[in-house]
């Protein structure tokens, strides 16, 4: 159940991540007039250049995309959840205060495709939240789709896919385009109230002050200029119903007999049952003039066939009146409010074609349609231009599948079906192992070992005997396999000065994670080299549970006894309750992801596993050879899916539980198992002995 939980948890967030980041990145200036809006609403508005905001735009969805693509396939599954529960933190009480104050309508966590009230986002940003803390709690619960060796490929084509979708969409247009002006609407249409709708209604409260006292008018009561005015408030009476375009309008300005007089095209052009061209441009102080050319080649083929055509702008006399004297346009310039002219295209100067009040086209000024010569005596009717475009939005969000997710799902199928051939192909090579050779010429390539935890047992005396006898009796009977006692730090340096080390190896139980200093109590890694000692074992199940030892902890050891050159024997297994719940490949998979896969392939190749059933420790209770072998097999596939075949077929794997000299010839016989760490059977020179003597 929690598995699930953590896993559904962890794909609502990767969908709802991608699809912000995706939408955003679809259309990089909205998200940047967005990011304007909340720097405006916190009084921030104007301290960042317009090419910042922009790259944090495109730096804002690339890191949602990302974030939500490597979460979908468990890539660094600790980083990417402590990252997306980050943001979660930091968005939810944006949105908190958003709601609350209501300074921007509309949050923009969707870009234009899916309109939220702040409300609205807010709660789902608590729901998104809480599922981030889940997947955070156990970050190594959620099951992988690409194996570690492949995930470079998935992160390197999500980052370059979506950086290109946002370079593209701004040197074009949006490859989606979200809002009511989309080629193929209807501006009319989407102007018109439906019967019986009701505009929303507002009123005004006017505070006025006369004799140095204030009163409140409206609109009805509105005093004489003896009142002086001070405030004005205005309050939305009624929803009412608000058309998805409400304020779109052209104006002409044109010198009259009694100076400028304006007159509202709107109607006119939206009646239009020809064509009319619209080059939109909110500042043309700000537009890019590198096209000009095209743009009078437009107006000229459009007075030829008599086609209306209009720039829209905000800009003012002077800002119209430079374009005109840099570009020589002859072609009317009208008014319009510049938000609107910045929804209606995403580019400055954009092209839009209109025909009975439908966009029929939309251009950016990178990609103006060219009319060649042998064209320009036919009308807009005989031309492609002319038409709605065929790329259908199925079809283009069916391009965009194929050009993404094809390739990534090829990619999981390719990875999948490799791992599968060659979990079987290293199966298939164990078996004819054992049934074409024999015991001692099988696992070649690793080293077999038997090594020994004295654990707390033995004074010093006791301990120097009992190593003085194993060496003897090693020397005069010489050992098929390595073979190596961990003994308490105090035997240490005593037992070196006469081992020999040839033969037998020495080894700490334990080394502390820090490397020197006011740790009282503490031995550190290399105090435990300089006793002459070559081994330390760590990760041992007694010192997890009964000294608290985290992962955490556990790679600080490791990487602080590899850089004193002792050789780790990692400890790993599973309690008998997750044995019983059937976890014990989750356990040892997280035990190793926790401490030691972080090591480079050339540190881990000096790390000897040791696999130890909790439940077997110390119990009597051993695993049987299957139950072992099937869990030591598991673990070299790990190996292998982390640093290859080559890696995993050279790490040696002791099996460690109730070992002694009468099963351990059965344990040992297994392909997968290369020895044993040996507890209560090493404390006999004679016990020990009789397992070494397995390997003969
Ligand atoms: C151990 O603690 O590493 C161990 C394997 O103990 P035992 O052999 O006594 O079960």
């Amino acid at each position: 159940m929690k598995k699930l939980l953590i896993n559904c948890c962890r794909l609502v967030l990767a969908l709802v991540f991608i699809l912000s980041g995706f939408v955003k990145a679809v259309d990089p200036l909205g998200t940047q007039y967005k990011i304007e809006d909340y720097l405006e609403a916190m009084h921030l508005g104007g301290v960042l250049p317009e090419m910042v905001v922009l790259a944090l735009s495109v730096g804002q969805s690339a890191l949602e995309f990302c974030l939500g693509i490597f979460m979908l396939f468990a890539i660094r599954r600790r980083l990417t959840s402590k990252l997306v529960l980050l943001v979660m933190l930091l968005m939810t009480p944006i949105t908190l205060w958003l709601a609350m104050t209501n300074p921007i309508s509309d949050c923009g966590c969707f870009g234009d495709a899916v309109v939220l009230t702040n409300w609205q986002t807010f709660w789902k940003n608590v729901a998104l939240l809480l599922m981030a803390v889940v997947v955070t709690w156990r970050p190594l619960e959620q099951f992988r789709f690409v194996s570690r060796s492949n995930q470079w490929i998935v992160i390197n084509y999500s980052v370059l896919f979506i950086l290109a979708v946002s370079l593209w969409s701004l040197y074009d247009l949006p490859q989606l385009d979200f809002r009511p002006y989309h080629v193929g609407a209807n501006i009319k249409e989407g102007m018109a109230m439906p019967e019986g709708a009701e505009q929303p209604q507002f009123e005004t409260t006017f505070i006025l002050e006369k004799d140095g006292v204030q009163r409140e008018f409206t609109l009805d009561d509105y005093p004489d200029s003896t009142w002086t005015f001070v405030d004005a408030r205005t309050v939305q009476l009624s929803e009412g119903y608000v058309p998805p375009i409400h304020d779109f309008s052209i104006v002409q300005q044109e010198e009259g007999e009694d100076g400028i007089e304006q007159y509202d095209l709107t109607d006119e052009v939206l009646a239009d049952t020809s064509y009319t061209f619209l080059l939109v441009s909110p500042y043309l102080e700000k537009a890019d003039d590198s096209r000009f050319d095209l743009i009078n080649e437009l107006y000229e083929y459009s007075l030829d066939h008599g086609y209306s055509f209009y720039c829209l702008t905000s800009s003012s006399d002077e800002g119209q009146q430079e374009w005109r004297n840099m570009t020589g346009a002859e072609y009317p310039i009208c008014l319009t409010d510049p938000i609107t002219l910045k929804t209606v295209i995403r580019s400055n100067p954009g092209m839009v074609l209109l025909k009975d009040g439908r966009v029929i086209g939309k251009w950016s000024h990178n990609n103006l349609p060219v009319i060649e010569q042998e064209e320009a005596t036919l009308p807009l009717e005989q031309l492609e231009i002319g038409h709605l475009p065929n790329d259908s939005v199925p079809g283009k969000i069916l391009r965009l599948l194929l050009w993404f997710v094809l390739p990534l799902a090829l990619l999981t199928i390719a990875d999948r079906l490799w791992m599968w051939t060659s979990w079987l192909h290293r199966k298939k090579k164990n078996e004819n192992t054992i049934t074409l050779t024999t015991l001692n010429n099988k696992k070649t390539m690793r080293k077999k070992i038997v090594a020994g935890n004295w654990k707390m047992n033995m004074n010093l005396q006791d301990g120097i005997a009992l190593a003085k006898e194993l060496n003897e009796t090693l020397k005069a009977d010489k050992p098929n396999c390595g073979v190596v006692i961990c003994t308490p730090f105090i035997h240490l340096a005593s037992i070196a000065q006469f081992l020999d080390q040839d033969i037998i190896g020495l080894g700490a139980e334990n080394c502390a994670d820090k490397e020197k200093g006011a740790y009282t109590g503490e031995v550190s890694a290399e105090m435990v080299k300089s006793t002459g000692a070559q081994y330390v074992i760590l990760g041992h199940s007694e010192r997890r549970e009964y000294y608290k030892e985290t992962p955490e902890i556990l790679k600080e050891k490791v990487l602080l006894a590899q850089k004193n050159d002792l050789k780790v024997i990692f400890c790993i297994g599973e309690s008998l309750e997750e044995r019983e719940a059937g976890k014990q490949n989750e356990v040892v998979k997280a035990e190793l992801e926790g401490s030691v896969f972080n090591l480079s392939e050339e540190d881990f190749r000096k790390i000897v596993i040791a696999y130890e059933p909790i439940w077997a420790i110390g119990t009597g209770k051993t695993a049987t050879a299957e139950q072992a072998e099937e869990i030591h097999a598991y673990i070299r596939s790990i190996i292998a899916e982390k640093y290859g075949e080559a890696v995993a077929d050279d790490t040696t794997i002791l099996y460690g539980g109730s070992c002694k000299a009468s099963n351990a010839p059965e344990l040992f016989a297994k392909p997968d198992i290369d020895g044993g760490l040996i507890g209560g059977a090493s404390l006999k020179a004679a016990d020990f002995k009789g397992i070494i003597d397995a390997w003969k």
